[in-house]
């Protein structure tokens, strides 16, 4: 285990916020887990590209770096892929590709680390990891356990997991097993996808999915962001329906189950918050969903800016947008709720 102190907080984070991380403790083993001291309990950490630190008070970390991978072959199409939660999930998509492998293309390009990708469930161009998915393996600080854990033990759901939940802070995903397949599977649903042809390639699908994604979203390496900072509002079909009779530009994504989607990113266009800076933070120009610090912002310009953008969006709608990415930290005028 290394153990890491002082850590400047920009580089832990893809928004880049100033902040200094006391402790951050990096493991490669089930072992360096189980020396972690757990009083106070460490915060888990990828590569802070869901994570904004928002100080100044912040926990200790605890990062874990394996980055194994093995390909299982089950039959002559299906080969179960089994990889360490530390490996880059970006790098991982490209291999899988590389080696002919469907299942991961449409999740190309998202930053982060393989162990985070189960705790929000990523999802991109109509796939979550919850459709490749076969077993996560857990790490239980309490009783020094590994579990292998269902599917279904997951609780997968729209950015939701029961990592996120039930299981936050008791310990680390430690690996992911996806199931991949020779045969193609391809998801051409998506607005930017619906371009290639049914019998489009492998690559065509990864690089569109790149060349989409680059052409909307900010480069964090160039524009410190965290990606879509709130969730999509999954509201009742009836309240749809009322807010459609308003507006009825309004895109609207019916989930079959009586719910539909409302894309955030309209409803806060709609309020007025397209190229809306607050300091150096700010909404991107070209996609206000994604809030980005121009270089010399402070956490409380993008409390302020969250608090100002849901504020408007419910007055307006009626409506309560819900933040996806994770705030970390304490500050004392802040309404948004922190965690640490
Ligand atoms: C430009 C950009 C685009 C993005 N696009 C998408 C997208 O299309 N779809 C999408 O879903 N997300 C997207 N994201 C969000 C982000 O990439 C994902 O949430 C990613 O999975 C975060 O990985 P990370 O390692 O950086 O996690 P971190 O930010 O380090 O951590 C995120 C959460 O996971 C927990 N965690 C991390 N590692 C572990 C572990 N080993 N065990 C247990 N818990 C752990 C942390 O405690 C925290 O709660 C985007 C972000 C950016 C910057």
């Amino acid at each position: 285990m290394e153990l890491l102190q002082q850590q400047d907080g920009r580089l832990l984070s893809t928004f880049r916020l100033a902040a200094v991380l006391p402790t951050v403790y990096q493991c490669y083993s089930t072992e360096d887990l189980a020396k972690v001291p757990l009083s106070p309990r460490p915060r888990v950490h990828g590569e802070g590209s869901n994570t904004v630190f928002i100080g100044p008070e912040l926990p200790a970390l605890c990062r874990y770096m394996a980055s194994a991978k093995t390909l299982n072959w089950l039959d002559d199409d299906r080969a179960e892929l089994h990889v360490e939660a530390g490996h880059n999930w970006h790098q991982l998509v490209q291999w899988t590709v590389s080696q002919g492998l469907w299942g991961l293309e449409n999740l190309a390009l998202i930053p982060g680390s393989v162990g985070a990708a189960p705790v929000q469930n990523i999802g991109a161009y109509g796939v979550e990891l919850a459709d490749r998915c076969r077993y996560v393996d857990f790490y239980h600080w309490d009783q020094q356990r590994l579990e292998r854990m269902t599917v279904e033990q997951c609780r997968f759901g729209y950015r939701d997991s029961v990592f996120k939940r039930e299981m936050a802070g008791r310990g680390v995903i430690v690996a992911v097993g996806l199931m991949l397949t020779r045969q193609p599977q391809r998801v051409l649903t998506y607005q930017g996808l619906d371009q290639l042809s049914a019998d489009c390639s492998l690559q065509q699908v990864f690089d569109t999915v790149i060349t989409v994604r680059q052409a909307k979203l900010p480069d964090p390496a160039e524009l410190a962001n965290c990606g879509s900072f709130f969730k999509n509002p999954l509201l009742p079909d009836a309240d749809v329906k009322a807010l459609q009779q308003r507006y009825t530009a309004m895109p609207v994504y019916s989930q079959g189950n009586g719910y539909s989607k409302v894309p955030a990113a309209w409803l806060i266009d709609q309020a007025g918050f397209k190229g809306k800076q607050v300091g150096d933070v700010g909404c991107y120009h070209k996609q206000p969903l994604v809030l980005v610090n121009y270089g010399q912002g402070q956490a409380s310009d993008l409390l302020t800016l969250i608090a100002q953008i849901q504020h408007q969006v419910h007055s307006r709608f009626g409506v309560t947008l819900e933040p996806e990415v994770q705030l970390v930290g304490r500050q004392a005028t802040t309404q948004t709720s922190v965690v640490s």
